[in-house]
């Protein structure tokens, strides 16, 4: 670790409300295999796999092509289909791309995504688990900004999801994390507020989801208490995942 990741690492967790730190021995092996270090039975699985007759990403990247199917593509950089491997075992789904995204064509790279990535690597490394952000994927609800960042119309979520879904089928990740209200509800159908089902386990077409705030939300200085919620809830999804 970098004193510069040491740094981030401190800043964290003393957001969260944590005033005290203790050093301790190196945390154990995780005793599953991670992403980048397959094991023989993920090999073999791969093997049986070969048929798999799902879609690949690269797949929905061309069918969606340079999408003009809803009003967002009008004003538009990039299109900001996803980041990550397609065997990822865990999908992070945003709400959609903001300025800095829409200039990168990168989801979550602004000053939330900056965020969600020391929540996903910090809180993997006090559990015990080599977890870094190119092992997961992250997508979002939309793929193009909305103007001056606005929430989606229903409209705009109805035609752009289909892809988000074929996203996710793609990949039949172990556990989806759904990023705030407008992921929540696009992948639950739920009219209900994040507040209610944030922390609880739903499905997704028989994958688990996990509702937890936006990054964003968490960013808004009167909502630093929620940090905490968030953290345990990704806690929850990385016990779920890799035992
Ligand atoms: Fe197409 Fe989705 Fe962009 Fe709308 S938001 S133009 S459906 S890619």
């Amino acid at each position: 670790m970098t004193p510069e990741d040491l740094r981030q690492y401190l800043r964290f967790y003393r957001d969260l409300g944590f005033e005290e730190v203790y050093h301790r021995e190196p945390p154990p092996q995780p005793v599953v295999a991670l992403p980048d270090q397959p094991s023989a039975s993920t090999d073999l699985f791969s093997d049986l796999m070969s048929n798999d007759p799902r879609e690949t990403l690269e797949q929905i990247v061309a069918d969606l092509g340079a999408c003009t199917r809803c009003r967002l593509h009008q004003g538009r950089t990039h299109i900001v289909f996803g980041v990550g491997s397609q065997k990822a075992k865990i999908v992070f789904v945003g709400e959609g791309p903001g300025a800095d995204e829409d200039a990168q064509g990168i989801p979550f790279v602004g000053r939330a995504g900056q965020l969600l990535t020391q929540m996903i690597e910090n809180t993997a490394t006090r559990e015990g688990l080599p977890l870094k952000r190119p092992d997961v994927y992250i997508c979002n609800v939309v793929k193009c900004r909305p103007p001056e960042n606005r929430t989606p119309e229903k409209d705009e979520m109805e035609t752009c999801s289909p892809f988000l879904f074929r996203q996710l089928e793609a990949i039949r990740p172990k556990a989806i994390v759904a990023l705030g209200g407008v992921a929540t509800k696009a992948l639950l159908g739920a009219s209900t507020g994040i507040m209610q089902l944030r922390g609880k386990w739903h499905d997704w077409r028989g994958i688990p989801v996990m509702a937890t705030y936006h990054p964003a939300f968490l960013l808004r200085g009167y909502n630093a208490a929620y940090k905490r919620e968030a953290w345990e809830d990704l806690k929850k999804v990385l016990h779920y995942v890799y035992g």
